[in-house]
């Protein structure tokens, strides 16, 4: 199948053979790994599929009167190392099998961060974009509420991801402890992270993933040889990873030449000023229109719409896709002309596209390392929640970094000791920590 290795384990699991299904993909990059470090059958078995899928449907009544039924999902894939813990995704092409994917891919990341939490993701299939405040705010408490009794802050602890935001953790979290026997206990709070500072956020956690991504960057950049000055970059998606990735990298002294997200596909050879393009953003919903801001491409404002091969192709140092998944396959990965990509969505490359830039060349400083940050900063928020405790946020960045830095260099460390790519390396690693920690717990009974 194209790009992806066929194992024995699928075989005996019953995977359907699509090799577009997101979820067989990930299962695959993992069973390669784990063969390469000898992780045991049963572990392998247990990590091919979640422990719980949860799948409910919910009515919530629109603003005209009549009443709609949506889909939700919570996936709960591992919680070997610790309490689940996962975004929520609000939007259309939420599917089980992606959500599924999602989840897996958490377990991994925490594994490969060394963060005492399990994975596990949920969505509702839904498009926020098109609904008004108070029909988001009903579809989340109805939805939360439809999954109140697999939710828990020491069980299971949604945060934020693609289409959803603190606004609605923070429903979330209301939604929670209004319904729980926990009611009076700011405590019952904990069951979400990416809240509001003001309900018990931490300082940091809104750019937390995108300063993930340029820390590991940072750390990565010369043990690929590539130099940190004159750097120029390529952004997909800029939503929240994407935006403070861009704006991060650009007060380091970075360019930032070529953007797109759902709306527009946009070039600056000066570089954007990325402050002014995420205010315009955020105004305006998308990043369609920006262009005109100057007329022209005058340095800081403006620049000029391009298609989205030319996109692909804009000369850059680093590509950072940072919208959705499965969005540089085999064709796009051809057209790439970048030294390195960091993936700051999930997933954005697929196995095929893979094969293409491991055949050019180019490294891909993968997802599970590369935008761990939001994960980190959503434990140092559990953790400060747990102890009724505020951290500066000077604080939050500097142990943000420590442990981005330490995962980057466990990563290295795989490349080093196994010979592989680096995102098989970090699959390495946090299998091999995965496989150590089922050895003493052993399988139940
Ligand atoms: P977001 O909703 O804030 O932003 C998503 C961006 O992608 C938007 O700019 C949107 O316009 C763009 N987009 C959507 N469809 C597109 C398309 N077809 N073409 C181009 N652009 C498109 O979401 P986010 O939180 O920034 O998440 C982005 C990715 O990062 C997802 O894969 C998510 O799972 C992953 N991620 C997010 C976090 C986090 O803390 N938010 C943490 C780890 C990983």
């Amino acid at each position: 199948m194209k790009g992806v290795r066929w194992d024995p384990v699928f075989d005996e699991l019953g995977f359907p053979r699509d090799p577009d299904n997101l979820y067989l993909q990930t299962v695959a990059t993992m069973l390669e790994s784990a063969e390469t470090v000898d992780l045991k059958h049963r572990v392998k078995i247990i990590l091919a599929q979640p422990k719980n899928e949860i799948m409910v449907h919910f009515p919530v009544r629109m603003d005209d009167g009549h009443h709609k039924l949506f889909k939700g999902y919570r996936v709960q894939h591992n919680n070997a190392l610790g309490p689940y813990k996962g975004g929520l995704r609000f939007h259309p092409d939420v599917h089980l099998d992606d959500v599924k994917s999602l989840a897996l891919m958490m377990t991994i990341k925490c594994s490969l961060v060394r963060l005492p939490l399990g994975g596990a993701k949920g969505g509702v299939k839904c498009d926020p974009r098109a609904l008004s405040e108070g029909e988001l705010q009903r579809v989340t408490r109805r939805f939360t509420a439809a999954i109140l009794n697999d939710i828990g802050p020491d069980y299971d602890i949604p945060a934020p991801d693609v289409g959803t935001n603190a606004q609605v953790m923070a429903w979330i979290a209301d939604t929670y402890q209004m319904s729980t026997n926990n009611r009076t206990s700011t405590d019952a709070m904990r069951v979400v992270t990416g809240k509001p500072v003001e309900i018990g956020g931490s300082l940091g956690r809104n750019k937390a993933t995108g300063q993930g991504v340029v820390d590991v960057l940072i750390e990565m950049l010369p043990a690929l040889d590539l130099p940190m000055t004159d750097l120029t970059a390529s952004v997909q998606g800029w939503g929240n990873v994407g935006s403070w990735a861009g704006r991060i990298l650009e007060k380091k002294g970075a360019k930032i030449t070529a953007v797109m997200d759902h709306s527009a596909i946009l070039r600056n050879e000066h570089g954007f000023d990325c402050d002014a393009l995420t205010a315009y953003c955020v105004e305006h919903g998308g990043i369609a229109g920006f262009e005109k801001q100057s007329g022209g491409s005058n340095k800081g404002i403006g620049g000029e719409a391009i298609t989205l091969d030319e996109f692909y192709q804009q000369p850059v140092d680093v590509f950072i896709p940072a919208a959705l998944e499965q969005m540089v396959k085999a064709r796009e990965a051809e057209m790439l002309q970048c030294k390195v990509i960091i993936e700051g969505a999930n997933g954005p490359v697929t196995p095929d596209g893979d094969e293409v830039l491991e055949r050019r060349g180019i490294p891909v400083i993968p997802d599970i390392l590369a935008n761990a940050g939001g994960v980190t900063v959503s434990h140092f928020e559990w953790v400060q929640n747990k102890t009724n405790h505020s951290w500066t946020e000077e604080f939050v960045d500097a142990e943000l970094n420590r442990y981005m830095v330490m995962a980057a260099r466990r990563t290295l460390l795989a490349r080093q000791k196994y010979g592989v790519p680096l995102r098989k390396a970090a699959y390495c690693s946090a299998l091999e920590h995965l496989g150590d920690v089922y050895k003493v717990r052993g399988i139940f009974p």
